[in-house]
């Protein structure tokens, strides 16, 4: 008895919030740093009155309203396993850890500590890990999708209209005679008009429903998810007549240039590999009918594999 008596002693020092229910869900005991943290009042009290309370006088955790059904999203937890643990946020935005323990005659202990701190540095390292998951997709010039990233969204995009039925069209959009425009204005200024056309072509495409991605070097391949090639060579030809209106100036010079796209749509099982072949076949005949234009593919058909 002495030492259960000192270990009370101990629970008190510690400043532990500390919390025991009876099986009516009376509160039987509390310690100081409990009643401080749900500002419990004098007197006999619930676990619902004490949420009750800390809901009306805006103090102690954070409570969705509506009340009852906050309480009841608790209640039905409570008690459920012999060891639970949970989050707690505070309304001064401190996150508190909880543990309940529930013994066999339904009373429960419930131990709560301040883990703010751990929480912010989980909140940092979620942070770190989805800017490096982005970078990792992300081209460092344009900030477009890379290769990688933009081949995995072909294959999401392709999966969501192969089960709507939906036609989906693919181009590639290779700048003409770029080698040109680093030869004459430098490389700095090629890769400042790689940013202009990805930064042009991007809203124009994200708008129309699509996405464009760097492939590579002065490559690009947009995604029209249920689009026919027309729609495709539609907005590519908007595109055509935006950079010939806004073109890529710097104080000396205004630098005017297109690009040369091969589309192709896929209406039926087919391998990206396929579709890009077709697509690049496409590409290099619209190189040799002159470039500053589109040639759509066939439609690549069912690949039975
Ligand atoms: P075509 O019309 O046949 O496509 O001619 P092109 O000159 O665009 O094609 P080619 O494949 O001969 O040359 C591509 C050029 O693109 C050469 C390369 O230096 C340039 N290039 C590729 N990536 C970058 C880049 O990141 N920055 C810059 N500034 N230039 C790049
Ligand atoms: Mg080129
Ligand atoms: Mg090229």
């Amino acid at each position: 008895m002495a030492e259960q008596q000192e270990l009370g002693q101990w629970v008190l020092a510690s400043n532990t919030a500390v919390a025991i229910f009876n099986a009516e869900d009376q509160l039987h005991f509390a310690s100081p740093s409990f009643l401080a943290l749900y500002a419990v009042q004098p007197g006999p009290q619930t676990f619902h009155s004490i949420i009750s309370h800390c809901f009306h006088h805006k103090v102690g955790p954070r409570i969705t309203s509506p009340l009852s059904q906050w309480v009841n999203t608790i209640q039905a937890k409570r008690r459920t396993i012999p060891l639970r643990t949970f989050e707690i946020v505070m309304l001064d935005g401190r996150w508190m850890w909880g543990t309940e323990v529930t013994f066999s005659n339904q009373w429960t202990m419930v131990q709560i500590i301040d883990f703010t701190a751990i929480k912010h540095k989980e909140f940092a390292l979620q942070k770190a890990h989805d800017e490096a998951l982005l970078a990792a997709k992300t081209d460092d010039l344009t900030r477009l999708p890379n290769r990688g990233a933009i081949i995995q969204r072909f294959h999401q995009l392709y999966d969501y209209c192969s089960e709507q039925n939906l036609p989906l069209t693919l181009a590639i959009i290779d700048l003409d005679h770029f080698k040109s425009v680093n030869d004459n204005f430098g490389h700095a200024v090629g890769d400042a008009v790689l940013h202009h056309f990805a930064t042009q072509a991007d809203q124009l495409i994200r708008a129309a429903g699509g996405v464009i991605g760097r492939s590579g070097g002065e490559e690009f391949l947009m995604i029209l998810p249920g689009a026919p090639t027309s729609c495709g060579q539609d907005l590519l030809e908007t595109l055509r007549i935006d950079l010939q209106k806004h073109p890529f100036s710097t104080a000396q010079s205004i630098i005017y240039y297109t690009f040369s796209s091969g589309l192709v749509s896929c209406s039926q099982l087919c391998s990206f590999e396929d579709l890009y072949k077709a697509a690049d076949k496409a590409l290099y005949t619209a190189k040799i009918r002159g470039r500053n234009q589109d040639c759509v593919s066939a439609p690549v058909k069912a690949n039975t594999q």
